[in-house]
């Protein structure tokens, strides 16, 4: 044998991807997930460029429901059309949104508020949460999601809410916080989820999940360096730390 080829290289190309999560399959934790039923609806939309698959979550979220989508892309024409099946109240759908408002700067110790397109909490809280039956989620970094939003005007006929969650993100150190209320695609999708249909198990079971896909991205990192690489400065928000 002449030709020589490094070891990293090698063991990279050996390793498939798991069909399901897309993640390589040392990373995949997805015998371990029951699809739960779910009164509401859920929408991922990924960012062509959000590439994380060692740590990203967007497909592992939607794998927990049986009434849950991603779709990869930049634009679409309508809330229709991005989730395939017609609906019929674009209203009773709310986006997780982007902008600046914070929980922390309107007076409510809410973990979900839904807010009016000035940023203010809306009067008619529970009448409006009470009646979601959908929740579209923006999947990348900080600029990748608002970009989605820019890009898709058929999110202002949707509700907006945004989170105050009680609890940083489980990410730690490994990622620095892809939103502005700080939490993974999964756990923001267990948050709402629980909250809004009052069952604490279904943000207990996404938690869990994301706790060993963490644990799991620890082990591979140590053994198998290449495959879990360690994430890369991001560059959504420059925030100078005191
Ligand atoms: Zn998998």
């Amino acid at each position: 044998m002449s030709e020589q080829s490094t070891p990293q290289a090698g063991a990279i190309e050996a390793v498939a991807d798991c069909p399901h999560c897309g993640k390589p399959l040392p990373l995949c934790i997805c015998d371990s997930v029951t699809p739960i039923e779910s009164k509401i609806s859920l929408l991922i939309l990924q960012h062509p460029q959000e590439q994380d698959r060692a740590l990203g979550t967007a497909r592992l979220t939607a794998m927990h429901f049986k009434d849950a989508v991603v779709k990869i892309g930049l634009s679409w024409p309508s809330l229709s059309k991005a989730l395939g099946r017609t609906v019929h109240d674009p209203s009773r759908w709310a986006v997780l949104y982007l902008g600046s408002a914070k929980v922390s700067d309107l007076e409510t110790d809410a973990e979900i508020v839904a807010i009016n397109r000035k940023g203010e909490v809306e009067p008619h809280q529970r009448a409006i949460l009470s009646d979601i039956e959908g929740i579209v989620l923006l999947d990348g970094t900080w600029s990748q999601a608002k970009a989605l939003w820019w890009r898709n005007a058929w999110m202002l006929k949707c509700q907006r809410v945004i989170l105050g969650p009680k609890r940083p993100s489980r990410y730690g150190k490994l990622r620095k916080e892809p939103r502005r209320d700080g939490l993974s695609t999964i756990e923001a999708a267990g948050l709402l989820l629980a909250a809004l249909e009052k069952r604490p198990e279904i943000a207990e079971a996404l938690n869990a999940s994301f706790d060993r896909m963490l644990a799991r991205y620890r082990e591979v990192q140590a053994d198998m360096p290449e495959l879990a690489p360690k994430p890369k400065k991001r560059d959504y928000r420059r925030r100078k730390r005191g």
